[in-house]
């Protein structure tokens, strides 16, 4: 890119600017999953909203492929791409709560774990996903299922506003009351309408919940996951749980006897009192003979960061997923034999529930369309080592091909690789047309195309 355009730009922005030749590069140009080694051609690390403007002018004015950054977090890598240019929000991790009104503003950059750390004090928290290094803005903006989705809602369900930069440059908010297609569509269309400098969510009086897993040995998953499907789905909202195949890690928080054994569990969390919980949850946790069950109460941040060790920046990851409405006993034998056979420690299936509170917002509603989809299933090879990629990716897409015909047809846009538009497409069903109409008004050059796309109508230009 040429020295003086770039100059330009850098009397425009307070952030730094990050060229292949640049000190930093190597570190800031790393995404968390390490499968995926993309090497952008410039990186403006906003500070604020002016950069963030200014990135937008310069990317539309020099047509740069232009990718956004949250947390960086993305199974597919979209946070980043090859020889353009990545509007970094890293740096723009600011949050305000409200305490009165029970809000909270959170900047476009921010992980979940600064939500969680700014929330807490207040006895507050924000519906968010199951592990604290994962970015909001993306999180966000493909729907957000996580521990509190039964009680709560999705994090969409609780998104009140934004405040986003749009691809001609100029700043809007979107809410229910303005441009509320746009508020419409940032609920689970993903990045694919600008860039979001801030997210207002409703935040809950949540503290301290009930949490832990009850394992059981892999011979019983088939009884198991019969009692998980019914059991799940008519218990009181306060609890959560998701079924996942997992290898027990060899830490000091386990008995040796069971490190790295591979069983099939529920992960718990659950609000209110413990003995609400452990009643609420006795007649799941007696299915079986569990090798282990165990919960205890902890603060909910302790808990969504309690797999952050476990699967730190680096590992190199392949996803597929799919929404199912109902577990039948023949995906149940599917889920048995590729679940005996993980191919890692790291490598899991978990099938996260999306009913309760999700279920009361209909389909048209938001962008988000699976409102009918019992649970989001994901499907995730891992493993430190890069050798093992081959192994790891194909397993999990072995898998996902033996489970898809028992699948709702579409998946969690979140837990995609890049697996092209009828797929995205089967994921939005009848929420695709008016996404490419409001795609097409706000974003008619596909500026923000590193996402799961949405292809405007017609392409100018
Ligand atoms: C270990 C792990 C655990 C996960 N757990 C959960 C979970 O519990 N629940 C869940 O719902 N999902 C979960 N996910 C999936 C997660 O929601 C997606 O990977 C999401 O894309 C991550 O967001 P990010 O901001 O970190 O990603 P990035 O890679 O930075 O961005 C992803 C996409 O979002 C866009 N984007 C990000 N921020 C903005 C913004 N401010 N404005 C506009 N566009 C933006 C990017 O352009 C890109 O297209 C998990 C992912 C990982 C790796």
């Amino acid at each position: 890119m040429a020295a003086m355009q770039i100059e330009q730009l850098r009397s425009r922005v307070r952030g730094a600017i990050v060229q292949p030749d640049g000190e930093s590069y190597e570190s800031v140009r790393l995404l968390y999953n390490r499968m995926i080694d993309k090497r952008p051609a410039l990186i403006v690390r906003c500070v604020d909203v002016a950069d963030v403007i200014a990135a937008v002018d310069y990317a539309r004015t020099n047509n740069l492929l232009t990718a956004v950054r949250g947390g960086g977090h993305n199974g597919a890598g979209l946070g980043s791409c090859d020889d353009g240019l990545v509007i970094d929000l890293s740096q723009m991790r600011g949050i305000h709560v409200d305490a009165a009104e029970r809000t909270v503003r959170v900047e476009g950059g921010a992980l979940w774990g600064d939500v969680d750390h700014t929330t807490h004090p207040f006895g507050l928290a924000v519906p968010c996903g199951f592990i604290s290094s994962t970015g909001v803005g993306g999180l966000t903006l493909g729907g957000g299922i996580g521990y509190l989705t039964r009680e709560y809602g999705l994090t969409i369900d609780n998104l009140l506003s934004a405040d986003v930069v749009l691809a001609d440059g100029s700043v809007v908010r979107a809410d229910e009351a303005n441009n509320a297609d746009l508020f419409w569509a940032l609920r689970g269309g993903g990045g694919n309408f600008g860039v979001v400098t801030s997210f207002e969510f409703r935040a809950h009086p949540v503290r301290t919940v009930y949490a832990g897993p009850t394992f059981w040995p892999l011979e019983e998953t088939a009884e198991v996951m019969q009692a998980y499907r019914k059991f799940i789905l008519n218990a009181p909202e306060y609890v959560n749980g998701f079924f996942a195949f997992l290898t027990i890690p060899p830490a000091p928080m386990f008995p040796e006897r069971l490190h790295l054994k591979k069983v099939c569990g529920v992960m718990w969390v659950s609000t209110g009192p413990a003995a609400r919980a452990q009643a609420a949850t006795k007649p799941m946790r007696s299915v079986g003979k569990p090798l282990l069950d165990h919960q205890a109460e902890t603060p909910l941040p302790a808990v969504n960061s309690l797999f952050d060790g476990l699967y730190p920046p680096g590992l190199q990851w392949y996803w597929r997923a799919d929404f199912v409405k109902e577990l039948s006993d023949e995906a149940i034998r599917r889920h048995a034999d590729y679940g005996a056979a993980l191919p890692t420690m790291h490598s899991t299936m978990h099938l996260y529930p999306i009913d309760g509170a999700a279920h009361r917002v209909g389909k048209n509603d938001t962008a988000f369309s699976y409102r009918d989809a019992n649970f989001a299933e994901v499907i995730v090879g891992v493993d430190p080592d890069p050798g093992n990629a081959a192994r790891i990716t194909e397993w999990c897409k072995d898998y996902f091909d033996a489970l898809h015909p028992y699948s709702a047809g579409g998946a969690y846009v979140n837990f995609m690789m890049e697996e092209g538009q009828e797929r995205v497409r089967a994921s939005y069903r009848d929420n695709y047309d008016r996404l490419i109409e409001i795609k097409s008004r706000y974003d008619p050059k596909n500026l923000f195309r590193v996402n799961q796309n949405l292809r405007p109508a017609v392409t100018a230009g």
